[in-house]
């Protein structure tokens, strides 16, 4: 019974279930709204996650970049712990001491001048729509309803249905509409289509320099730059979305350092605070951010001191243990091992860092349950694509183990 199980889960020694047991309860009570590998985690560290029923696995997804500094960070875990027993939430209503310390931290390593907190990627990208309509109007010069937003073929930037409004997949959508008008999408990594789609009214170009959902998909070289040139060329913001690209994992602390440019706005989250809570936020200039005023925009939990304080440590993880770094020099090593997979189903190796994706001739499925019962965690990404994305912490050893056993399961189908 429901209540019996509550009830054992409150006190101190947890009655436990079997892996079958807490599938059966969710699957009964839960919206069925993900289809999970059927592994119960109750505990991690590091790299490494555990089931209830004691096994191992190597963690090869991290949360979809969400634990780059890897689970349950040590100092991560106190900066949480010690803002917890201080003051957790103080409602914008009130200021705190810890989110003028992130904003100045955050505006130390990325040089943006100013930053929105929010908590879900989501509600950051939605924000910086916002803030791009807000630009086009108040300082482009654009009438009334009439900005628009360019956007790629097969991006994720999130659910909402702004958001929705503006995707390519068919399952995104289907049932949600209405849809939000003003944007136009043009296929990723087309320079030729952005210049053709910029019209006056254009307020912003919202790209992911990698599309992470999309299977790892990278833009031909040279798209970034040639794109921010043109943004510039039309006063048009370009707006990069580096929730998972960002903060390490593509070798740089944001992958659009490899072309050498800096966008006008960029939204973070995910590993901005190291799986321990959501919190996200957009970046930018003070001609931007600085068009908000009192009442524009708001959040009751956005800036709380929880999350800048776990933020503040999370950012800190990154730069002191060097994990841009280290995602650059293992996903060379990644990478060279992958490429000596002997398998007739592999259609594609690409990526960049720690970041990679294996598309394969036929479903990825099997091949990702065959990985878990081999001790690694990856989720296929559509139909056919496998995702590898560990914590950037990883141990060269732990690396090459998980590829030696990747090997064997490619090479086996
Ligand atoms: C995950 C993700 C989001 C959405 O973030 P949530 O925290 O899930 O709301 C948006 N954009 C990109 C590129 C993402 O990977």
């Amino acid at each position: 019974m429901a209540a019996t199980i509550l009830h054992h889960d409150t006190e101190t020694e947890q009655q436990k279930l079997s892996t079958a047991e807490y599938i059966r309860l969710e699957d009964q009570y839960g919206t069925k709204n993900y289809k999970p590998l059927d592994v119960v985690v109750e505990r991690a560290q590091g790299v490494w996650v555990y089931d209830v029923e004691g096994r191992r696995y190597l963690d090869f997804l991290a949360a979809y970049s969400a634990v780059n500094q890897g689970h349950c960070h040590p100092r991560i875990l106190a900066a949480m712990l010690e803002q917890s027993h201080r003051v957790t939430l103080t409602s914008r209503a009130f200021r705190n001491d810890q989110l003028p310390l992130f904003y100045k931290e955050i505006h130390d390593l990325t040089g943006f001048e100013m930053t929105l907190p929010m908590n879900s990627g989501t509600e950051a990208v939605e924000s910086a729509l916002k803030l791009a309509r807000k630009w086009a109007y108040k300082v482009k010069g654009v009438p009334e309803n009439q900005a628009e937003i360019i956007v790629c073929a097969n991006n994720f930037h999130g659910r909402t249905i702004s958001i929705i409004s503006f995707s390519t997949d068919a399952q995104y959508r289907d049932g949600f509409g209405p849809f939000l008008p003003g944007f136009k999408i043009i296929p990723f990594g087309d320079v030729a289509a952005l210049r053709a789609a910029i019209t006056p009214n254009t307020a912003a170009f919202l790209v992911e320099p990698i599309q992470g959902e999309a299977g790892v998909l990278m833009p031909p070289d040279g798209f970034l730059k040639e794109a921010a040139a043109i943004c510039k060329e039309n006063h048009v913001l370009l707006i990069a979305d580096e929730i998972q690209s960002g903060l390490g994992r593509t070798g740089k602390l944001f992958a659009y350092e490899h072309e050498g440019i800096k966008p006008d706005m960029l939204i973070v989250g995910k590993a901005l605070a190291g799986g321990f809570y959501p919190v996200s936020a957009v970046l930018s200039s003070r001609e931007v951010l600085g068009l908000l005023h009192p009442g524009d925009h708001g959040s009751t939990f956005g800036g709380n001191p929880l999350a800048c304080a776990v933020a503040r440590a999370s950012l800190r993880v990154i730069v002191e243990e060097r994990l841009a770094e280290r995602s650059a020099e293992l996903g060379l090593v990644m990478f060279e091992r992958l490429r000596k997979i002997k398998s007739p189903h592999i259609r594609e190796i690409r990526g960049r860092g720690l970041w990679a994706a294996i598309e394969l001739d036929g479903p990825a499925r099997p091949v990702c349950e065959a990985l878990m019962r081999e001790g690694i965690l990856a989720k296929e990404t559509h139909d056919n694509v496998i995702r590898l994305a560990p914590p950037l912490i990883i141990e060269k050893e732990d690396l090459l183990w998980a590829l030696d056993r990747l090997q064997t399961v490619l090479e086996g189908i």
